[in-house]
């Protein structure tokens, strides 16, 4: 039967009334083998699986397309992170631990992925590497640089963050953010007693880092 018939017999069907329900049940399976027979002919299939190719081949042009654009099609957030060189050997545990569990300065990426893009140190006092790291994490589409809580911590603390996180801002575009994972306790009970943080200008540097007793301790 021509496609067309097939079709229009199924739309319209014509049975007749008044059959027992069993030779009912017959009449509609055999259309529904027909109908079967109709989607899955070799030629049809073809055709869809052509469709398909195709559809994929434009959805792979227009990401391309897209990010050509400067539409990005990941919203995996891109972090970079610099660490103090003091601790250069540092494999980065506390860090990458308080990436994956959203903790310390990363709480404000709960509802968000990430993608960790750069780990570097700065270098050594004065800090030589900013520069160039902050060019790297860039080529590698960076959205947020953390400046590692270990600038914060170390005895002394980093004498240079703001330096580093207003050049890199104005370099780069990008938004800085001091610290990643929280402080630790210990030293937050060391710094009290040396009273490294008094000064107000402190206080918007450790907030981000600063969680509550518990997690503190996790990360002694
Ligand atoms: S104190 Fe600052 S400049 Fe010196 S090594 Fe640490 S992060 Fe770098």
């Amino acid at each position: 039967m021509p496609d067309k018939m097939l079709l229009k017999s199924w739309a319209a069907p014509s049975y007749p009334a008044g059959l027992p329900r069993s030779s009912w049940m017959a009449w509609m399976c055999r259309r529904l083998m027909k109908i079967r027979s109709w989607i899955f002919q070799p030629a049809r299939v073809t055709y869809v699986r052509v469709c398909f190719t195709g559809l994929q081949a434009a959805v792979k042009t227009y990401g391309i397309f897209w990010k050509s654009q400067g539409v990005e099609m990941s919203t995996a957030t891109k972090i970079g992170i610099i660490i103090c060189d003091r601790y250069r050997r540092c494999a980065g545990g506390k860090c990458l631990r308080a990436m994956r569990n959203r903790e310390g300065a990363f709480s404000i990426y709960a509802d968000t992925d990430v993608e960790l893009i750069g780990f570097t140190t700065c270098d050594g006092c004065p800090g030589g590497n900013i520069e160039y790291a902050g060019d790297e994490m860039v080529k590698n589409e960076v959205d947020v640089i953390h400046l590692a809580t270990g600038l914060v911590v170390g005895y002394p603390p980093c004498p240079y963050i703001a330096t580093f996180k207003a050049l890199l801002e104005k370099r780069h575009g990008v938004k800085v953010v001091v610290g990643t994972h929280p402080i630790p306790k210990k030293y937050l009970e060391m710094h009290t007693h040396l009273g490294t943080w008094e000064d107000s200008v402190w206080k918007p540097l450790i907030e981000p880092t600063m969680a509550d007793e518990e997690v503190r301790m996790s990360y002694d």
